[in-house]
């Protein structure tokens, strides 16, 4: 079995921040990561409220914080895991494809994953007209109109990166308030190619010779349906913790890890941090944070 002082799970800002904490601190890092490099970053148009960047890409803060860890010693392998099995002073880390590796101390910083829109053939049409990356397909929607569901940052975010490419945007909000950051409102508001739709929920698509060319939605108080032309859909309605694989015990009622200040969890040896943990502020630069206290705090118990 191969041994490492830290094994992290997940290569997002939480995972990698932990990583450049555990080299620096001397620690022989593993890295595991099920997607991509960056998580969740590697999806986002782009970062303006990480301290002393006004303005970067996701995609190019991934990759400098990817490289960063690498550039230190850490290794970053990909792979799912499907358990840690607890002894007495170690970890065993076992991956879905069977593979196992050995440290006193486990950081899990796996993040959130996207709902699902739920509405009927939504899942045959994922990638044929429904998209959760802005990213990675807001260009086939270049001068087309697209709708956008859900009223939080992520929304409005990638709502702003698709306007720069699509005709039009439509905004599908359940309530009558954004869940957002004002200052993110105030420019979507400003907007002329993005319109908002309140107090009105998906219900179905419109599908005509195979492709998506609206979005039904109902009103939530009359229950009217009213259709939206559109040839993309983006799904922004929040997310839910990638925990599953952990220890009922690990986890709040939704499935968050609850952690403590140091971001050790009530398993001794396993920490955690990031989106993934029970917290309030969902940030880059909180992720960060968590994972870096998670290192320093294994850190300090091996010297
Ligand atoms: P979120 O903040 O939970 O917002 C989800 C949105 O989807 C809400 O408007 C919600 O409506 C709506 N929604 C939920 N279920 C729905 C359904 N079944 N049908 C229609 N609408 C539905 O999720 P998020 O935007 O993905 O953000 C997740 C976390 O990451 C948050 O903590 C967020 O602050 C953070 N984040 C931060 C940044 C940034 O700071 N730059 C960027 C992205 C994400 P209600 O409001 O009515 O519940």
């Amino acid at each position: 079995m191969n041994k490492y002082d830290v094994i992290i799970i997940g290569a997002g800002p939480a995972g990698l921040s932990a990583a450049v904490y555990a080299r620096r601190a001397g620690l022989d890092v593993l890295v595991i990561e099920s997607e991509v490099y960056g998580g969740k970053l590697s999806k986002t148009y782009e970062i303006e409220n990480y301290p002393g960047i006004r303005k970067i890409q996701g995609l190019e803060l991934a990759q400098q914080l990817t490289d960063h860890a690498k550039d230190l010693g850490a290794e970053l392998i990909t792979g799912e895991v499907k358990e840690i099995v607890c002894s007495d002073d170690s970890k065993a880390v076992i991956l879905k494809n069977g593979n196992e590796y050995e440290a006193p101390y486990v950081i899990v910083a796996t993040g959130t994953k996207e709902r699902m829109l739920d509405v009927p053939h939504a899942e045959e049409y994922t990638g044929r007209g429904i998209s959760y990356c802005a990213v990675c397909d807001g260009f086939f929607y270049r001068n087309r109109k697209v709708a956008v569901i859900g009223g939080g940052n992520s929304a409005l975010e990638e709502s702003l990166y698709l306007a720069s490419l699509a005709e039009k945007v439509t905004i599908i909000i359940r309530r009558d308030v954004f869940r957002a950051e004002a200052g993110l409102v105030g420019r979507i508001r400003n907007n002329d190619r993005i319109d908002v739709i309140v107090k009105h929920l998906p219900d179905s698509l419109r599908i005509e010779d195979g492709k998506i060319t609206g979005l039904v939605i109902k009103d939530t108080e009359s229950g009217e349906l009213e259709t939206i032309e559109c040839d993309g859909i983006f799904p922004y309605i929040g997310a839910d913790p990638c925990t599953e694989f952990l220890d009922s015990s690990l986890l709040d009622e939704n499935g968050y890890i609850i952690v403590n200040e140091d971001m050790s969890t009530n398993i001794d040896g396993i920490y955690a941090a990031g989106d993934c943990t029970r917290k309030r502020l969902r940030q880059v630069v909180t992720a960060c944070s968590d994972g870096a206290i998670a290192a320093s705090s294994i850190a300090g118990r091996m010297k």
